[in-house]
């Protein structure tokens, strides 16, 4: 099983804050018996409560430790209202559920086919924070420089879930691509 424990070097050379919680380099998903070998990133949203400045990360411990109904890590990393990276997991984490196939993402197991991103926001009637973006796009380059891939690796939950998700709601992936195709040239 892979693991990716250069995400806090990465992250922190693009210029990213980085907060690694706990012993994340350790921490995985373990369910299943699946693999980690990651081609690229999925962006969600936590729909969990509303964010601010002064409660930037509401969903940090569900995120690490998971729901009655599915065992934590849930992302490798969940970006805070301030746009700051919580480093939960440098392994494998239950966020994805299967691919269906978007774009160069191959159906199948999509846990073990990407790295995690939760976006902190409620996702009903609240968007992503700019910092959260800004953040986004900037770590997203660079772990796709460290995969060798390219920005039509990087998908968004509702492209490539079976079960009809919505997130990561209030953004458009095409743009997305491209600011992140626009920071890979930089
Ligand atoms: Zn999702």
């Amino acid at each position: 099983m892979a693991q990716i424990s250069w995400l806090a070097d990465v992250l922190r050379g693009a210029g990213v804050e980085v907060v690694e919680e706990g012993d994340w380099l350790n921490r995985g998903a373990t369910s299943g018996g699946g693999a980690f070998e990651p081609i690229g990133v999925l962006w969600h949203h936590t729909a969990g409560s509303t964010t601010s400045p002064d409660n930037p990360h509401p969903s940090l411990e569900i995120c690490i430790n998971g729901r009655s109904d599915l065992p934590g890590p849930l992302c490798q990393a969940l970006v805070d209202y301030n746009g700051v990276f919580h480093l939960i997991s440098a392994n494998r984490a239950n966020h994805a559920g299967a691919s269906g196939g978007s774009g160069p993402i191959p159906a199948g197991d999509g846990n073990t086919l990407m790295v995690g991103w939760e976006i902190d926001y409620n996702g009903v009637d609240q968007e992503m924070s700019q910092a959260q973006y800004d953040a986004s796009i900037a770590a997203t380059a660079a772990v796709i420089r460290q995969l060798g891939t390219d920005a039509s690796y990087v998908r968004g939950h509702r492209e490539t879930s079976t079960t009809g998700k919505i997130d990561p709601y209030a953004i458009d992936l095409d743009a997305m691509r491209a600011d992140v195709a626009a920071a890979l040239g930089a």
